[in-house]
């Protein structure tokens, strides 16, 4: 039984199907809704394997666009981080919601059991051999539950006594999508004395765009001429960068958090992605630790009913939480080096600085940032095969 039907409870669904092991997705909201869930978009080199693995990557292969490095930007000058030089290693830029879209087609084809629109689900007997989920006025047995539920689910207020470790920023990201083809091949990570700006795209004719806003702002106050004006402000260099502008199709603003609750599990309860951990989007690690989990649980679960093997599962909260830890470490890493900290002083402005001019400066500490971000590989221990 999986609760949620986006990317982490979707691919786990197919990855089981894929090793013969059937599974009901429950998810609260209706189909359109989650098909146009505009989110992250940058998938780590492993990611981008698993979905050919898990066998939905067609469309991803065609429509992605593969990046070789990203660009990190500041004092007006612009530094390139060459990922396939540095590391072998690259990533795909191909939308979250359109990952969402492949999936939910791929279990509809093999005639899956994904129900939507299903409000009221509720845990119960976790801690017993046969846990029960009751939703829509039905009670129904499952081997495990799986809480896919992202970060307002319910399935972690079933974790018995959770040790939870959180950071909330002082700064929110205000986000855009722009009917404008990228100004950049690749993406632009920019420290500015205004605040961060992070020039994206989801595809030749669509921008993502984000700006660092103070976390109480109201998007209200933001029209579209202030949002171009402050990112054609913040994104200027002297070599004459050129912003193209195009008409907005969605805006809005998202928190910075880094949360981590620990153990995953409970009994029969595993828990994956956003339900377990979130990230602040800098190092855009959120959907890719959720594909990581669900990975490692296709695994664990696969070695459970395939081999009759019990660790793999017992495992999984300490395997995942390497890679979680490791990831957390470097969002929050990105976000201080990446943001101005209305909180801060001339001291931290500075060691910000210190350690970009680092970073661009030092081919060990740019291959940390490549590592990092294109993901470390799942063969080095950071996620069992
Ligand atoms: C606005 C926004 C922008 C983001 N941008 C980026 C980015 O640029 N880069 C990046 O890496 N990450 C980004 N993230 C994070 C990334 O989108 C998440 O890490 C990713 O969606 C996690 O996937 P998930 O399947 O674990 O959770 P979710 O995608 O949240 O899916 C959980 C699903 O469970 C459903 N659900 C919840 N409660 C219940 C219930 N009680 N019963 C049934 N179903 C339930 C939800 O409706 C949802 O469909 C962003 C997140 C947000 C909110």
């Amino acid at each position: 039984m999986i609760v949620g039907a986006g990317p982490a409870g979707l691919l786990l669904s197919q990855l089981l199907h894929l090793q013969g092991i059937e599974s009901v997705v429950l998810e609260r909201c209706d189909r359109a809704y989650v098909e146009a869930r505009v989110r992250a978009g940058v998938l780590e080199h492993g990611t981008a394997e698993t979905l050919r693995e898990a066998g939905i990557s067609t469309r991803m292969d065609a429509e992605g666009m593969p990046h070789d490095g990203t660009e990190l930007r500041f004092a007006r000058a612009r530094h390139r981080i060459d990922f396939a030089t540095l590391t072998g290693r690259h990533i795909v830029v191909y939308g979250q919601q359109e990952i969402v879209k492949d999936l939910i087609a791929a279990r509809f084809h093999a005639g899956a059991d994904v129900r939507f629109e299903v409000d009221d689900v509720a845990l119960h007997d976790l801690d017993s051999d046969r846990p029960r989920v009751t939703a829509g006025g039905e009670s129904i047995e499952a081997d495990f539950v799986i809480g896919a539920d992202g970060f307002h689910g319910i399935s972690r207020d079933h974790l018995a006594d959770p040790s939870v470790y959180e950071r909330t920023y002082p700064f929110a990201w205000l986000g855009i999508l722009a009917e404008a083809p990228p100004s950049s091949r690749e993406l632009i990570y920019c420290r500015h004395e205004n605040g961060f700006a992070l020039h994206s795209m989801r595809s030749p004719s669509i921008t993502r765009m984000y700006l660092q806003v103070p976390a109480t702002e109201d998007i209200g106050d933001w029209s579209d001429d202030r949002i171009w004006s402050e990112l054609t402000t913040r994104l200027a260099t002297d070599d004459g960068f050129e912003l193209t502008e195009g008409p907005l199709l969605d805006k809005s603003i998202t928190p910075m958090r880094s949360f981590v609750a620990t153990p995953m599990q409970q009994g029969r309860l595993l828990i994956a992605g956003d339900a377990a951990h979130i990230v602040p989007p800098t190092g855009a690690k959120g959907m890719n630790l959720a594909i990581a989990d669900v990975r490692l649980l296709s695994r664990a679960l696969g070695g459970y009913y395939q081999d009759g093997r019990d660790d793999l599962v017992a495992a999984y909260t300490e395997t995942a939480l390497r890679r979680v830890w490791r990831a957390t470490h470097f969002s929050w890493w990105m976000t201080t080096m990446l943001h101005t900290d209305p909180d801060g002083d001339a001291f931290s402005e500075q060691l910000a600085n210190a350690q970009l001019d680092y970073v661009t400066a030092s081919t060990a500490m740019a291959t940390s940032l490549a590592e990092n971000y294109t993901g470390l590989p799942y063969e080095q221990g950071w996620s069992y095969r």
